[in-house]
């Protein structure tokens, strides 16, 4: 059993938490909302007041933050983690956050004697509560050695992409696939409509034809060929636009640092702002159908 701290308690982070109270680690909660830290509580988990104490106590840190801010206010900030924690402590950053910003914190950690992952996510909230997240990890092969029992008790697929930095390149470059294959199957059932088309025929043929990925078969944006996607609830999160919104920038902004042309990765993130200024920031993401239909 491990001591664990962990900080950002929000829809991805608490049931990721209560995962491994379940699995008999002893977990110390930190959120700013206090809500979120008692139904922590609930669970088995204990409280722990800053940030401080929680590094203190603690033989591993999980963060679960929203943004790239926060991470680096966390570790980095008067009081944070990186000041604070036992050497030799491991910390897990599991925010999906830009390449930079992971690896000049992970920088930080190791100058302390630190050992510092970057593990986002795929999965969302359903994957988070059922344990069966994907986890991409950047870092040295020793921290991930040591992770890999922890995070094995919140996902299914655990694979070490790299160095620091390289969890998250993994996960901005499949959001992106994600983004632009969400728009192209939505086009298409689009434009079957207007060609007379039925919904159900064109799934049935493209989901078994070269047109197959996980935006049509897995996440389908019309009701009906797959009875559990957001289309059947009229289109409620799961994966919000907004969020596809934060990852398809965060593309990029690391495809121009690093002079990558990512032409289909700019369009898709000029489409998902304009879906997400016309108010549905909060729908899914695979709500966009409504927006490509006009
Ligand atoms: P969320 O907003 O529900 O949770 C974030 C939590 O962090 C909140 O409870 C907030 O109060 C807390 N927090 C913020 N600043 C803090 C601070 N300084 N100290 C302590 N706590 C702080 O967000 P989420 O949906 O849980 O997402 C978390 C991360 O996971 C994001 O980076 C997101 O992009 C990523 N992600 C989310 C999903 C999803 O489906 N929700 C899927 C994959 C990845």
């Amino acid at each position: 059993m491990a001591c664990i701290a962990f900080i950002g308690l929000g829809n991805m982070g608490l049931p990721m938490a209560v995962n491994l109270i379940k699995a008999g680690h002893r977990i110390e909660g930190v959120d700013v909302n206090p809500t979120s830290v008692e139904k922590l509580k609930t669970a088995g988990g204990a409280s722990a007041e800053t940030h401080q104490i929680a590094a203190a106590c603690a033989d591993t840190v999980i963060t679960m933050l929203p943004a790239g801010q926060q991470v680096r206010e966390v570790y980095l900030g008067a009081g944070g983690i990186i000041a604070n924690a036992k050497p030799g402590t491991l910390l897990i950053d599991c925010s999906t956050i830009d390449v930079d910003t992971a690896r000049a914190v992970a920088a930080e950690a190791e100058k302390k004697g630190l050992l510092m992952l970057d593990a986002p996510v795929s999965g969302g909230v359903g994957g988070a509560t059922a344990a069966t997240l994907t986890f991409m990890v950047g870092g040295s092969a020793q921290a991930f050695t040591r992770a890999q029992s922890i995070l094995e008790k919140m996902g299914k697929t655990i694979v070490h992409a790299g160095g620091a930095g390289n969890g998250q390149a993994a996960k901005i470059c499949n959001n992106m696939i994600l983004g632009v294959s969400m728009i192209a199957v939505s086009e298409a059932f689009v434009l079957a409509e207007k060609l007379g088309l039925d919904h159900q025929k064109l799934f049935d043929i493209s989901s078994k034809s070269s047109g197959q990925c996980w935006s049509m078969t897995t996440y389908c944006p019309v009701p009906g060929p797959v009875p559990a996607s957001p289309a059947n609830r009229d289109y409620a999160a799961g994966f919000t636009a907004a969020m596809m919104l934060k990852d398809l920038k965060l593309a990029q902004s690391a495809a121009k640092a690093a002079g990558a042309k990512t032409q289909l990765g700019a369009d898709a993130e000029r489409i998902y702002s304009a879906y997400v200024e016309s108010g549905e920031a909060g729908r899914d993401f695979s709500g966009i159908i409504r927006f490509v239909r006009g």
